[in-house]
């Protein structure tokens, strides 16, 4: 080629939004979008060194080497991300987002020695946030949940499932379903919303639980799918919430209205969720702290991903946390997600990461792909979020660490140097930091 030539090709660079370039790691997550990772493969973030990427209209349009990318693109905005990592914006598979109130209280007696399930026995726990949210006027939860959203994406989450449940009576939960529409409308952040009716037996429903069933099978759920409210279906099932026989029954009505099954299985104890979930063919199983090598190998026999949530066991206190490894080596797709709620109150995805090396020993880079691409798995939003590929959202969070493996080493602070969220800038810790003043 000419010199000329050459000085010609370089005019016809294509005008794009943003530019960010010179990552010292670029973690892609490249190549996960059709199956969730498992066994070996979920070590493999498709890093690229000195990477860059390209984003127009929201989208990424170019991946890859940052001459490469330097040379085909140009943008007034460029972000440097010299010395720090790029990766996709944390996908958040499991959180209970809108509620009112706190119970700070009973974590003083859970710290005391009483047990989660005894709070809820004694009418504390989930029932108490359900009193508190029945009260609560739209506005203040809309109001609560924005906060709430503000805080994870400052901790580089840019999509969240969110679960009702705090209702438990008709207008109720379509009212918490009615608030996370609103607050996916207001907020960057992507709202995935699931129906989860079957939280708990209702106070009014104590003595005949089985009715509580039949009103979320008969009017909650048409009314909720109806409306378009939801795109999940979960249950509480546990010893003393709901049996193996109501769960199944809730999840196949869900399912024959389009409502995804999704299980809180085998929490606090070996109660056959995670055999369920492969048996109605969940799209996940969440906790799964005491599931059965049988449940493991179903769940891996059915692709059913494990939503773990390393952060929650670490509230329950009892030192008990789900076999990760043995899941992963099963052939099990593992996510990782907060449990955000009253009981474990956590927006960090990055701390999530962090127990899960800690307590479940995966490694930073299994951990990393377990909160982004199988997570996106989990709520099935692989061909818009979870990896970094040409054509998906501009979700991209810069994180102040010279490679992967800072994360879940460096824990307790925020890693965050910058959020873009569908291709802009959202958080900037550089513009907005502080000032730090000498005292000489
Ligand atoms: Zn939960």
């Amino acid at each position: 080629m000419t010199k000329a030539k050459r000085r010609g090709k370089r005019t016809r660079k294509e005008k794009v939004d943003m530019l960010i370039v010179n990552a010292n790691e670029l973690v892609t997550l490249k190549g996960g979008s059709e199956k969730p990772r498992t066994g070996t493969q979920i070590q493999n973030l498709g890093i690229i060194r000195k990477g860059g990427l390209a984003v127009k209209d929201g989208r990424i349009v170019a991946v890859g080497k940052t001459p490469e990318i330097r040379k085909s693109f140009s943008a007034e905005n460029v972000i440097s991300a010299s010395g720090k990592i790029v990766m996709p914006g944390f996908v958040d598979p499991h959180t209970h987002l809108v509620f009112a109130g706190s119970r700070e209280d009973e974590f003083q007696m859970r710290v005391e020695g009483v047990s989660y399930m005894a709070i809820l026995g004694a009418g504390g726990g989930i029932l108490r946030t359900v009193r508190e949210t029945r009260r609560a006027g739209v506005e203040r939860l809309v109001e609560f949940g924005f906060k709430t959203l503000d805080v994870m994406l400052e901790h580089g989450t840019t999509t969240v499932e969110a679960k009702s449940g705090y209702g438990l009576t008709l207008k109720d939960e379509l009212k918490i379903l009615g608030v996370m529409k609103r607050l996916n409308q207001l907020h960057a952040v992507d709202v995935v919303p699931t129906f989860l009716g079957a939280h708990a037996i209702p106070l009014e429903y104590k003595n005949n639980p089985q009715e509580y069933v039949n009103l979320i099978i008969e009017e909650m759920i048409p009314r909720v799918a109806e409306k378009g409210l939801a795109e999940f279906c979960d249950v509480f099932c546990e010893k003393g919430v709901f049996n193996l026989e109501q769960t199944r029954r809730v999840l196949v009505a869900g399912k024959n209205r389009g409502l995804k099954p999704k299980v809180h299985a085998d929490e606090m104890s070996m109660f056959g969720g995670a055999e369920l979930a492969a048996d109605v063919r969940a799209v996940s199983a969440e906790h799964l702290l005491f599931a059965s090598d049988e449940g493991i190998k179903a769940m891996a026999d059915k692709g059913v991903v494990a939503v773990l949530l390393p952060a929650a066991a670490f509230s329950l206190m009892t030192g008990r946390y789900a076999d990760a490894r043995k899941m992963i080596d099963f052939g099990v797709p593992v996510a990782l997600g907060t449990d955000f709620n009253p009981s474990c109150w956590v927006e960090n995805q990055q701390l999530v990461i962090a127990f899960a090396c800690h307590f479940m020993r995966l490694t930073p880079a299994e951990a990393i792909t377990a909160a982004t691409i199988n997570s996106a798995h989990a709520i099935g939003r692989t061909s818009e979020v979870g990896s970094l590929e040409i054509g998906k959202k501009a979700d991209v969070i810069v994180l102040d660490v010279p490679n992967h493996m800072f994360l879940g080493y460096r824990f307790g602070v925020n890693l965050v140097d910058k959020v873009v969220k569908n291709g802009r800038l959202v958080v900037d810790k550089e513009a907005s930091g502080i000032k730090t003043v000498g005292l000489f």
